[in-house]
């Protein structure tokens, strides 16, 4: 079997912070407890395109729930490794989320600027309830007001590829969350 790790594009990397062993422990994790959390209560699980792709995947595997999920995709970066802070949904949600209970599931969260437009969109239609889950959370969100229910992991200010984070497409199936090497992007 193949599969990218961290070791097979080393020379890209500067460190590895959290390996895939170490994420899968964590989400399974957190399915304990959004399943507490949610006891009774079916679940809409949002996820945000293309980042979230990894983490909505196992979230719903490791969980007891019933879940749905569905797909929003909001342009934040392009191909840079800075917040343009300029949101636009390329693709919106495929059903009506009024009533439902919603739980909105990122990949990363830096400057929060993608979130805090999701969430008044999201808002304004009415759900039962809305929360938010992220894989990771950089310092810049701690400073946000919309709250963060569920965090995976609380990571440095340094730009990260891997477990459905890219860098100019590029890195979202390498397996580990590692930080890219200055001079790939520099
Ligand atoms: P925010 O709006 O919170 O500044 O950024 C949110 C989005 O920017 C994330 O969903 C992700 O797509 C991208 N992003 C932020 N930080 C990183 C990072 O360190 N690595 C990668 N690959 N994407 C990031
Ligand atoms: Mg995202
Ligand atoms: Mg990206």
């Amino acid at each position: 079997m193949t599969r990218v790790d961290a070791a097979d594009v080393i020379s890209d990397l500067s460190e590895v912070l959290y390996t895939s062993d170490q994420i899968a422990a964590r989400v399974a994790e957190l399915a304990v407890r959004i399943d507490a959390d949610y006891a009774g209560r079916d679940i809409l699980l949002v996820g945000v395109l293309n980042g979230a792709i990894m983490v909505v995947s196992d979230l719903q595997r490791a969980m007891k729930s019933h879940v749905e999920m569905d797909w929003m995709a909001i342009s934040s970066y392009g191909s840079g490794t800075q917040s343009s802070g300029v949101v636009r949904i390329l693709k919106d949600l495929g059903v009506d989320i009024e009533g439902r209970h919603v739980l909105v599931v990122e990949d990363i969260i830096d400057t929060g600027l993608t979130l805090s437009y999701l969430i008044s969109n999201l808002t304004s239609r009415k759900p039962a309830s809305l929360e938010i889950m992220t894989m990771f959370r950089k310092p810049g969100a701690l400073r946000m007001e919309v709250p963060v229910k569920y965090v995976g992991f609380d990571i440095p200010n340094k730009f990260v590829v891997g477990y459905g984070l890219d860098y100019a497409s590029r890195y979202r199936n390498l397996r580990d969350l590692a930080v890219l090497a200055p001079h790939v992007y520099s």
